[in-house]
C-alpha cells in the first residue's frame, strides 16, 4: 500500500473521526470494564466464541459447502472481509477492534445455502414479517445466543450492533428505535461500519472470481472481459512470463485486491481530509459515506460485479443449486410450521405469541442450520 499514513502513525492513536473505546454508547445491560480488553475487543471475542460464528464454517458462501474443499465458506469469507477491513482501518487510524468485530459478525444471520436460502426463507415468511439476514444477525447477537446467565444474546456495544445493521426497511427501522434512526433520517453509520460494508464487497467480488475459475464455471477467456482482471492479468503475465496459468490467475487476483484496496485507502483519506468531520458523531450526520472508492475504481469494481452476476451467479448450474436449496428450505419450513412440537426444546415459540411468533421460531431454527444439517433434516422430514 502507498500513502503517508500507515507506518508513521503513533501506536494506538485514533483519528478524531474514529469511534473511540471511551465514547461508546454502551451495552443494553451495563457491565463493568474489563481490566485488559477494551469494549470492542470484548465484542470481537464474544462473536468468535458464539455458536452462530462456528456454524459459518458449514454454510455456503456461493458454492455449496462441502462441494469442494477449497471453496470459500461463510467463515473464510468472513475472515477475508476482516483482513481487508483491518488493513484499511490501521492505515486510516480508525478503530481496528470495532472494525474487526463488525466484520466477524456481518454474516451471522445467513441461512443455509447462501442467497438461495435467504430468498426461500423470505418467501416462506412473506405473511409473517419476512426474513432478512441482516436483521437476523442482530436477533442472534441480541437474543438468540444463550451463553450468559445475566442476559440474552451477547450484549454487544451499540456501535457494533449499528455496524451489523447494514440495510433495513422503514417499517423495520421504526421498530428498532435509535439503532434504526439513521435509515429514517438518511444518515450514515460510523466509518468503521462503512468500511466493513465496502470490505465485504471487495472480498466477495474477488474471491468469487477465484472460486468461479476453480469450479470451472468461469473461464479465463471470459474473465478478461472484466477490465480490472484483464489489466491485472496482463501485468502478471509481463512480469512472470514463464509462470503457469493458475499461478498467474492467483497473482492477478492478488494484484486486483491490492489495487482496489489502495484506491479505497487513498480516496477515503482524501474524503476525510476534505470533509474534516469533528468527531464520529459528525460522520453520522453526513449525507453520504466517506469510505469509498474513486469514481473510476467504483466503475471498474461495479463492472466486475456485473460480470459475476451475469456469468457466475446466474450460471445454469448455479440456478439448479438455487432451486434445490429453495425446495429444502420450503419443505423444512412447512414441516416445522405445521408440526411445532417437532422443534427441539429451546426453539419452541413463546406461548400465546400467535402465528407470527410461531413462524418466527421456525425461521430462527432454520436460519441457524448449517447446509449439512438442513439437508439431513430434509431427508428425515416426512413429505
Ligand atoms: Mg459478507
Amino acid at each position: 500500500m502507498t500513502g503517508s499514513g500507515g507506518l508513521a502513525r503513533r501506536a494506538g492513536q485514533l483519528a478524531r473521526w474514529a469511534v473511540s473505546d471511551h465514547h461508546t454508547r454502551g451495552r443494553v445491560h451495563p457491565e463493568s470494564e474489563h481490566p485488559y480488553r477494551g469494549p470492542f475487543q470484548r465484542d470481537r471475542d464474544r462473536l468468535i466464541h458464539c455458536r452462530a460464528f462456528r456454524r459459518l464454517m458449514h454454510k455456503t458462501q456461493v458454492f455449496v459447502a462441502g462441494e469442494g474443499d477449497h471453496f470459500r465458506t461463510r467463515l473464510t469469507h468472513t475472515m477475508e472481509v476482516a483482513q481487508i477491513a483491518r488493513t484499511v482501518a490501521a492505515c486510516l487510524d480508525l478503530n481496528e477492534h470495532l472494525t474487526e468485530a463488525i466484520c466477524l459478525g456481518h454474516d451471522l444471520g445467513h441461512p443455509p445455502f447462501g442467497h438461495a436460502g435467504q430468498t426461500a426463507l423470505n418467501r416462506c415468511m412473506a405473511a409473517h414479517g419476512g426474513f432478512e439476514h441482516n436483521l437476523q444477525a442482530l436477533r442472534i447477537v441480541d437474543r438468540l445466543e444463550r451463553r450468559y446467565p445475566a442476559f440474552e444474546g451477547l450484549n454487544l456495544c451499540w456501535e457494533t450492533r449499528e455496524g451489523l445493521l447494514k440495510h433495513c426497511s422503514r417499517r423495520e427501522a421504526k421498530a428498532l428505535g435509535d439503532l434504526g434512526e439513521r435509515f429514517l433520517r438518511r444518515r450514515q453509520p460510523s466509518l468503521e461500519a462503512q468500511l466493513a460494508n465496502v470490505a465485504d464487497e471487495i472480498a466477495y467480488n474477488h474471491h468469487d472470481l477465484d472460486d468461479g475459475i476453480r469450479s470451472g464455471l468461469l473461464s479465463h477467456d471470459e474473465m478478461i472481459e472484466a477490465r480490472l482482471y484483464r489489466d491485472a492479468y496482463e501485468r502478471a503475465r509481463r512480469r512472470y512470463p514463464g509462470s503457469r496459468r493458475s499461478v498467474l490467475v492467483a497473482e492477478a487476483i492478488r494484484g486486483m485486491i491490492d489495487r482496489v484496496v489502495s484506491d479505497l485507502i487513498e480516496t477515503t483519506r482524501a474524503a476525510l481530509e476534505a470533509a474534516a468531520p469533528e468527531n464520529a458523531g459528525a460522520v453520522r450526520a453526513l449525507g453520504r459515506p466517506l469510505v469509498r472508492l474513486s469514481p473510476e475504481m467504483q466503475e471498474l469494481h461495479e463492472e466486475l460485479a456485473r460480470f459475476l452476476s451475469a456469468r457466475l451467479y446466474h450460471h445454469p448450474r448455479m440456478k439448479q443449486e438455487f432451486a434445490k436449496a429453495g425446495a429444502v428450505i420450503e419443505t423444512l419450513f412447512s414441516f416445522y410450521f405445521n408440526h411445532p412440537g417437532q422443534l427441539p426444546p429451546g426453539h419452541a415459540p413463546k406461548e400465546g405469541g400467535g402465528e407470527q411468533a410461531a413462524a418466527r421460531a421456525v425461521a430462527d431454527y432454520i436460519a441457524g442450520m448449517t447446509d449439512r444439517f438442513a439437508r439431513q433434516r430434509f431427508e428425515e422430514a416426512p413429505a
